[in-house]
């Protein structure tokens, strides 16, 4: 049977580095924000970032984590160019959480430490970028309790917007989230280091799963994760687990967290994706379906909980999952590259709820929305007389003239095809520049055809 643990690692987004006060900015002059502490030069002392620590133990009390009251650091030792003092700070004994719970799938640890910089290949040299050195890191290690690759891909999924509505990870974040997966099928058990983003992880675990089924491994394994090729090679294989040596850091204090701060912890944890997909169902009473889909993302679901105040949230919930995130794909972009602003969609869904601009009116000014900046609906709809017509005598002479173009259609009508008329509809709108009432139209053609 299948068994898969992850160990995610996520960086969180804070202003500065978690032993020093450098920026976590990534995109600067490589090398430029660091300082004797990141670059572990001998003598220099770490000083814990509140904030990373307090970031760290909100995701273990959001996952359902027993906290350690009393958390201390140690010295990881291992010896790699990216990690200039020869050790990593992090937590080895006394984790901030452990056994915790999330999705049904067990939680064994959480823990904080420092990022290594980044090594950069060129060809025949490598580069060290220390810019990355002493980001914050908390890795999260589940008990091997998927038995999917898909299973992994949703939780972590899930996680990452869960991680989002905690507000301590950033999505667009460079490094964002990287993963070392444990899989065993029949053998012994394999892991894959350092696999960044959902579909990799996916598509390693699967690769993976085949793999073992051809070549049985009988010592535990260390692989990689070729991106491009889309397989999995062999690092190294171990009898034991890796001896890394740890030692307690003794330039950082013990750490008590006392009930004070804990409950204030827990009072700042926000609703999470689960329960506002539920609220969502029970309070404007959306689908399953839908629900998940906005409670899945918080820049939709904030998105939709400001324009359904206005608007009715059928409405709203329809227009943002159907026609904004279609536009979205179709134009390949996301919502964290636009802006798409409440007041705007407000605007537009309220005209199209009151009647006032067809179905086909919205969607075009839904793609304006995307791929103008600074786009005003309203305005732009005024400008170009884009209000729905309801005029009888207007409409009748659309119709007119649209029958007269679609002799074939027409004919086919009268002889029981019920389907032509969409095609003489959809001439009327094109000739009222969609801005036609569509009911109307069809109400008015029957009566001019049947006559
Ligand atoms: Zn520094």
């Amino acid at each position: 049977m299948t068994k898969i643990g992850i160990e995610v690692h996520v960086q969180l987004n804070t202003k500065s580095k978690v032993f020093c006060s450098c920026s976590t900015k990534q995109s600067d002059e490589p090398n430029s924000n660091v300082c004797e502490i990141c670059c572990g030069f001998p003598g220099s002392k770490p000083v814990l970032n509140k904030e990373a620590f307090e970031k760290a133990l909100k995701i273990a009390l959001a996952l359902g984590c027993r906290i350690n009251k009393e958390t201390f650091f140690s010295r990881k030792s291992y010896f790699y160019p990216d990690l200039p003092k020869n050790f990593q700070i992090t937590q080895y004994e006394s984790p901030i959480g452990e056994n915790g719970k999330y999705m049904s799938i067990r939680i064994r640890r959480i823990h904080l430490e420092e990022d290594p910089g980044a090594l950069i290949h060129k060809g025949s040299y490598c580069l060290v970028d220390y810019n990355r050195s002493g980001i914050p890191l908390v890795e999260i290690v589940t008990e091997p309790d998927f038995k999917n690759a898909k299973e992994a891909r949703e939780f972590l999924r899930k996680l990452i917007t869960d991680l989002s509505y905690l507000d301590v990870y950033d999505k667009k974040s460079e490094f964002g989230l990287k993963a070392d997966l444990n899989i065993s099928t029949t053998g012994a058990k394999v892991e894959i280091k350092n696999v960044t983003g959902l579909k990799d992880i996916e598509d390693a675990l699967v690769y993976e799963e085949e793999r073992q089924k051809d070549e049985i491994p009988r010592k535990n394994e260390t692989r990689g994760w070729n991106s491009e090729k889309g397989i999995t090679f062999l690092q190294r294989t171990k009898e034991s687990e890796d001896d890394y040596g740890y030692i307690t850091e003794t330039d950082l204090p013990l750490i008590e967290i006392g009930n004070k701060l804990l409950n204030q912890i827990k009072e700042s944890i926000p609703e999470l994706s689960e329960e506002k997909s539920e609220r969502f169902t029970s309070d404007y009473k959306l689908n399953e379906k839908d629900a998940k889909v906005l409670a899945n993302n918080k820049k939709l679901a904030e998105l939709f909980e400001k324009v359904a105040e206005k608007v009715n949230p059928d409405i709203a919930a329809k227009w943002i999952i159907r026609d904004l995130m279609n536009q979205l794909n179709y134009h390949k972009k996301s919502l964290n590259e636009i802006e798409i602003k409440a007041e705007s969609m407000i605007d537009l869904l309220k005209l199209f709820e009151e009647k006032k601009i067809t179905d086909n009116t919205a969607k075009q000014v839904m793609i304006n929305m995307i791929t103008k900046k600074n786009f005003m609906p309203k305005k732009y709809i005024e400008d170009n007389n884009l209000i729905m017509k309801s005029d009888d005598s207007q409409i009748e002479k659309w119709c007119k003239e649209a029958i007269k173009e679609t002799k074939k259609a027409v004919e086919d009508y009268k002889n029981g095809n019920e389907k032509s008329l969409n095609f003489v509809v959809g001439k009327v709108m094109q000739l009222s520049n969609k801005t036609a009432n569509p009911d109307a139209v069809r109400k008015i053609l029957v009566k001019l055809i049947r006559k």
